[in-house]
């Protein structure tokens, strides 16, 4: 008898799958704007400039591939604490856990708040990034979902949220929020909207759980954190899990970082000890190119400055595209207005298209999109907008 011979195909994950599926598409004039990933206009997701001159600097001194701690190497660590919450919270209230990437950062928490806390509930935003109910469920957390989309599935429904928060939790109950660059809507609460959210998971008790995987997409570096400014105002204890995949382009090198806000510096060290130990016990120690590579670059003047303008161009050119894909998409006479993409932030819009639409843009057309009809607008591109306007004006006929 085998031991592995009854074992079943476990399904294909809903977004890398269908970058599988694109991948073998045959047809020359196929688009992905599936998967969450920043595309140059030649259609290439760069390395930054910025990034290579680090990694050269690196090849040329690095003088070891020794382990690193295992909550990471200590100046990546500052710097992470002064990009997510500059001088707002006194470092010794923050410990902050070099990760492999901001998935990392959600496992650790999640394993950190099954291992230490009493709240085993988790409210995620309906929707969100798929993967956040199966990390949350990984370590035995019982999800629950919470209004976000209106059912118009374009504005945010502020009331369904503040209602489900205020009546529907327990004190201890943890609380995700998108920082910004909400995924997959692209609709993120205003700064008086962050206020009223603050107030009520303050006021519940609630453990502010936010995944800042778009830091400067939206808004730019600071503006971004605001969110967690208006949280971190009410709240003296609060984590957030970091990704710097997108910002620096770093997908493959695997960073990011956990961050956990306490209400004192003797609190911030038990908590580093006790998410060491699960790191310990998880992956032991964390990768070191990529947050060597971030790290050098916020020790420079001159990098750091290169970084920030490499980072407004990829959110700047996002933003063209989106407005120059609502402008043929009124050129096309498909008689549908999407113009309220252009309040949504970052690299994901909800399109409103439907699962029928997005099947026949993937069969008929090769151009394909999550059945959610989120669009990755940073996949489009300035030469083939008219074809991809066309495209989508046939399915909503
Ligand atoms: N959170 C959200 C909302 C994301 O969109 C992503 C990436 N798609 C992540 C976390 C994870 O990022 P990483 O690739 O750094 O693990």
């Amino acid at each position: 008898t085998s031991l592995f011979g009854g074992i079943p195909t476990a399904p294909p994950d809903s977004i890398l799958g269908l970058t599988e599926a694109f991948q073998a598409d045959k047809n020359p004039d196929k688009m992905n704007l599936s998967v969450g990933v920043y595309k140059d206009a030649s259609g290439q997701t760069p390395i930054l400039d910025c990034v290579k001159a680090a990694e050269q600097r690196l090849v040329d001194t690095e003088a070891t591939k020794g382990y690193l701690p295992i909550d990471g190497g200590p100046d990546y660590r500052g710097h992470v604490r002064k990009l997510v919450f500059a001088e707002t919270i006194a470092a010794e209230r923050v410990t902050v856990v070099q990760t492999p990437g901001g998935t990392g950062a959600l496992r650790e928490s999640a394993a950190f708040i099954a291992d230490q806390l009493s709240g085993r509930r988790v409210w995620v935003p309906s929707p969100t990034w798929a993967n956040h109910n199966s990390v949350f469920a990984s370590e035995r957390l019982l999800v629950e979902n919470y209004r976000y989309l209106g059912s118009d599935k374009k504005s945010f429904d502020i009331d369904g949220m503040l209602d489900d928060l205020s009546s529907k939790t327990n004190v201890g109950d943890a609380v995700l929020l998108h920082a910004c660059c909400h995924n997959p809507t692209g609709v993120d609460p205003t700064p008086s909207q962050w206020a009223q959210i603050a107030d009520v998971v303050a006021e519940r008790g609630l453990l502010p759980l936010i995944d800042f995987a778009y830091q400067g997409f939206g808004h730019g570096l600071d503006e971004d954190a605001e969110s967690i400014r208006a949280i971190s105002a009410k709240c003296d204890e609060l984590m957030v899990c970091s990704s710097f995949s997108k910002n620096f382009g770093l997908y493959s090198e695997r960073v990011g970082a956990l961050c956990v806000v306490s209400s004192d510096s003797a609190t911030a060290s038990a908590i580093q000890s006790q998410i060491k130990k699960l790191v310990r016990t998880n992956y032991s120690n964390p990768p070191r190119h990529g947050a060597a590579v971030v790290a050098t670059i916020l020790d420079d003047e001159k990098l750091t400055a290169q970084w920030h303008d490499e980072l407004a161009m990829m959110r700047n050119r996002i933003k063209t595209l989106r407005e120059q894909f609502v402008e043929t998409m009124k050129t096309t006479g498909a008689g549908h207005d999407f113009s309220f993409l252009l309040d949504q932030n970052g690299m994901f819009s909800f399109s409103g298209l439907n699962p029928m639409q997005v099947d026949e843009l993937l069969h008929k057309h090769s151009i394909y999109i999550v059945g959610s009809g989120r669009i990755n607008v940073a996949g489009m591109s300035e030469s083939r907008m008219g074809h991809l306007c066309e495209a989508i004006a046939k399915v909503v006929e």
